[in-house]
């Protein structure tokens, strides 16, 4: 129930015309499929998904497969999951010690607070966790990262501002090694006007991690604002183009109106979404459950 009202705005843009079908019409024309096309793109979907999506559904309206809107929901419920479920099976998480994660995204995503939510999460596990401050280009960054390590009582490892963010990843992911640590979560840079060079440094503190423990990073997720919608459907190609995304958090999606981006990105990328983010607190970060979040869009 928690999770529907913090997905209330979504369930709004979604659930309403959807609701309306139920109330208003009782035989479903092409119209009213055009309509929940709309309320679909509304709620950022992206137009190629929502194409791929009812293709199938229109055709069933047209075979008189399906009559009413209750089956009409209930039969774009199967397709979303349908869309979204593969996306996620069989999608644990290397059994590694440590376990090195970097997190990468741009700016404002709420990227630090999704580290310091993780780092809250994994210690409930019974785990140590190592933060490691590799956005060295803003020091609001390191400190706002240093806040959440003492919040949630975790080590830390940071440089002087301004120091190679590769250096402080292999110096964090050796001390991690050297202190029995099981997770270790980087932290990244994200300025976006110098995208090309953001791009080169991760691929370097990539490179980085490997030297100080091969085969790491073993995981690499990416935060994305719920709120940006379509936009943040681009970010995440770009950066999974670039560096290789294993895993997204998808932030802010507490009154977001945009949460049917994840159905976009299911559909775009075959990257799980791990987490999503709730609120500001180190609770309000859930796993992603796919069931569980359709019910909620609707
Ligand atoms: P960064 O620049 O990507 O590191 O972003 P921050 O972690 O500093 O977060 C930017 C703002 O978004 C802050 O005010 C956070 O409190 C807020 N924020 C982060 N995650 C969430 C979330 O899931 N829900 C809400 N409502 N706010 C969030």
């Amino acid at each position: 129930a928690k999770l529907k009202d913090k997905l209330a705005k979504t369930r709004d843009v979604l659930n309403t015309p959807i609701e309306d079908f139920f109330i208003t019409k009782t035989e479903l024309t092409e119209d009213s499929l055009e309509e929940l096309e709309e309320t679909l793109i509304t709620a950022d979907m992206g137009v190629n998904t929502v194409m791929d999506l009812m293709e199938p559904i229109t055709e069933k309206v047209n075979k008189k497969q399906i009559t009413n809107s209750k089956e009409l929901r209930a039969a774009l419920t199967d397709a979303m999951l349908d869309l979204i479920k593969p996306v996620h099976e069989n999608k644990e998480l290397p059994n590694k010690k440590p376990l090195v994660i970097m997190v990468v995204g741009v700016n404002g995503v709420g990227k630090t607070t999704t580290i310091g939510k993780l780092a809250a999460n994994f210690k409930k596990q019974g785990k140590k966790v190592m933060l490691v401050a590799g956005d060295t280009f803003r020091a609001a960054a390191v400190e706002q990262l240093e806040i959440w390590a003492q919040r949630t009582g975790v080590q830390i490892v940071r440089h002087r501002d301004n120091s190679d963010p590769a250096a402080v990843a292999y110096d964090g992911v050796a001390a991690a090694e050297a202190r029995g640590m099981d997770v270790v979560i980087i932290d990244t840079a994200g300025r976006l006007h110098t995208q090309v060079n953001l791009m080169e440094e991760l691929k370097k503190i990539r490179r980085s991690c490997h030297k100080s423990l091969p085969g790491s990073p073993h995981e690499t997720w990416l935060v994305i604002d719920a709120n940006t919608g379509q936009n943040a459907v681009s970010q995440a190609k770009l950066f999974h183009e670039a560096i290789g995304v294993t895993g997204m958090v998808l932030t802010k999606v507490d009154g977001t109106a945009k949460g049917g981006i994840v159905v976009s990105i299911c559909h775009d990328m075959d990257v799980p979404i791990r987490y999503i983010g709730l609120g500001e607190k180190a609770e309000d970060l859930r796993e992603f459950e796919a069931r569980e979040f359709i019910k909620a869009l609707f």
